[in-house]
């Protein structure tokens, strides 16, 4: 959670770190600060609650001169969002300005000793005891501030990106990781920091990915070092070139973020599938995969972990693979796996699935993996993040930055590939047939342009979603393949506009949450005519004989449901596999516009945050 950015050059950093923060808002967005020092060795410090425009008015008001500073937007883990609470946290002896991402775990056991110290604490945050860790490290020790992070870094359990300055010395910056991302971007004659690259793109495409438990000392002119927090010895640089436009991170003509995201969905899974099917459909090629055919032939079973929307997606996974591989597969909440003792050894495939590649328990759940000898396969969107590169092997969706907080693209991004991850692992184990991978890799190459048909429903979406905009409860309902469907509809609902919705197997309604349904709740059934058509009809007449509004998504041309349902939604005809990738999408329009009506902030919704980095 949470975005930080730093900047050392020869510009003023104000206007950087602001529009840096800007950039990284869909991390966190509750409370916003910055903190620069200015020639003379000052620190100015500026904080706001709320979003990073708040912070630019307040802090415009005063004293913004420096050309070294540090940022943070937050995602409170300890303490309310407010002004106090809010980074860059100032060490006692105003000295040392910090900003973290993460949790100290810890903190209450450091808190004590250092009030035992004459340390006193103004905030509730876990930050504050780490910048005052530090400072009193270099006062007790009599060293410098790099040495004193090193010290104070040893001491602390948990997760964090952290970037530091100093009083009296505007030439450095330091900043280290262990669990959180941190991204280096290296100028011409001046150093950017940041969560991700998305501040960075503009000024400079060469970027070093800091790895875990390493801290860079940057200073004035572009001079870095990196070294290992816990040896302290110097370690290599590898800087990197950044393949992101400035373009990917623009609404393109879109009011929001999510609405653009929606609607890219056609190019994204264009970007997504290229290069990976054959162009007589006949093979699906994944890197990945061919290079790993042992661990494919051999595997025994199949363990999906995730969270959120990616969990939703493995769920998908979980069929695809079943159908065409027949090896049995599990899919596990990250973290629950991570803390529930499984049961794996070198037979095992894990893979996880992460749209940041940066969600602290899918990494936690990879560590365990490895401990028990399973080969880890990651399903990742950003480039060169922490999951990729944790991995033994793995496959990018490929649907540029999502910046939207509630996952569109992202979501059909990972599905798509893990059809094709089934349609591989099936064909390399000799389980699924030449004839049956082109029937299904040919409609998957269709996909793209099913989806831009399918978002012609548009208009019709958002007349239906007027009549809904005030129920306060809805109901998903899908069968096989559109089960995890309804439950990411159901997400992407409440998600948005704080409706509380519920998805659940159609037929397992009547077990239990049939005796919720009255005029008051509507339902949304997604119904495509695969095989389970005939039984989900049941199900539809079930919610209509208790008075329930309908809206089905039907195929196109099947008009069974129109005499039954109250609304029909009609979406082009696919395979059954494929029908969670076209379904979702009048889905994710009916929540955007349910959410605009109430006027609510799709984009940055209220207590969520993009990029989950805390446990
Ligand atoms: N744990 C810190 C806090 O609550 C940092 C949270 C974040 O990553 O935004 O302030």
């Amino acid at each position: 959670m949470c975005g930080i950015v730093g900047y050392i050059g020869p510009k003023g950093a104000f206007d950087i770190l602001i529009q840096g923060l800007k950039r990284l808002e869909y991390r966190g967005y509750d409370s916003a600060g910055v903190a620069m020092v200015d020639a003379d060795g000052k620190i100015n410090v500026h904080k706001s609650r709320g979003k990073v425009a708040n912070l630019e008015r307040v802090a415009r008001a005063g004293d913004t001169s420096g050309s070294l500073g540090i940022a943070h937007t937050r995602w409170a883990t300890h303490g309310e969002p407010n002004d106090i609470n809010a980074h860059p946290h100032v060490s006692q002896s105003g000295e040392i300005a910090l900003v973290h991402n993460g949790t100290i775990e810890n903190y209450a056991v450091l808190k004590q000793a250092l009030e035992k110290h004459g340390y006193t604490f103004k905030s509730e945050t876990d930050t504050e005891v780490l910048v005052q860790l530090i400072d009193y490290v270099k006062h007790h020790n009599q060293c410098t501030l790099q040495e004193a992070v090193r010290e104070a870094l040893l001491q602390v359990d948990g997760a964090y990106a952290i970037a530091v300055v100093e009083k009296g010395d505007p030439d450095t910056l330091i900043v280290a990781r262990k669990s959180s991302p941190l991204v280096i971007g290296v100028g011409e004659g001046e150093t950017f920091i940041a969560s991700d690259a998305t501040p960075i793109i503009g000024y400079t495409d060469r970027v070093i990915y800091l790895k875990d438990n390493e801290m860079a000392i940057i200073k004035r002119g572009g001079d870095l070092s990196i070294r290992n927090v816990k040896s302290s010895t110097p370690t290599q640089i590898d800087i990197q070139q950044l393949k992101l436009s400035l373009a990917q991170l623009e609404k393109g003509g879109y009011d929001t973020f999510m609405l653009k995201e929606i609607f890219e969905q056609p190019s994204t899974l264009r970007d997504c599938l290229r290069g990976r099917i054959t162009d007589d459909c006949s093979r699906v090629v994944l890197a990945g995969v061919e290079m790993h055919k042992d661990v494919f032939l051999k595997a025994k079973r199949i363990t999906l972990v995730a969270c959120g929307t990616s969990w939703h997606a493995a769920l998908i996974g979980k069929r695809l693979i079943q159908d065409f591989c027949r090896i049995p597969v599990e899919v596990e909440y990250a973290s629950e796996f991570r803390y529930g003792n499984p049961v794996l050894d070198s037979d095992d495939v894990v893979i996880a699935i992460s749209q940041s590649g940066e969600t602290a328990d899918t990494l936690a759940a990879i560590e365990l993996a490895k401990e028990k000898g399973a080969f880890v396969y990651g399903v990742c969107n950003v480039v060169g993040a922490s999951i990729p590169r944790a991995t033994d092997s793995g496959t990018y969706i490929h649907v540029g930055p999502e910046i939207g907080v509630a996952s569109t693209k992202a979501f059909t991004g990972q599905v798509t590939v893990l059809t094709l991850l089934a349609l591989a692992i099936g064909q390399l184990r000799g389980v699924t047939d030449k004839d049956t991978v082109r029937s299904v890799a040919s409609a998957l190459r269709e996909i793209p342009d099913v989806i831009e048909e399918t978002l012609k429903c548009d208009p019709e979406v958002k007349n239906i979603s007027r009549i809904f905009t005030y129920a306060h409860n809805f109901l998903y309902l899908g069968r096989g393949y559109n089960y995890p469907t309804a439950l990411e509809g159901a997400l992407k609902l409440k998600e948005i506009s704080y409706i509380h919705a519920e998805g659940y197997p159609a037929a397992e309604m009547k077990h239990g949450p049939i005796a919720l349904i009255d005029q008051e709740m509507p339902s949304v059934i997604i119904a495509p005519s695969d095989y389970l058509y005939d039984k989900i009809i049941s199900n539809v007449q079930q919610v209509k004989s208790r008075g329930g509004a309908v809206v089905a998504i039907v195929s196109k041309g099947n008009t069974a449901m129109n005499d039954i349902a109250d609304y029909c939604i009609e979406i082009p005809a696919v395979p059954a596999c494929l029908t969670p990738l076209v379904a979702s999408i009048p889905l994710q329009l009916m929540a955007y516009y349910i959410a605009v009506n109430k006027g609510k902030d799709v984009d940055q919704p209220r207590n969520l945050a993009k990029s989950v980095t805390v446990e």
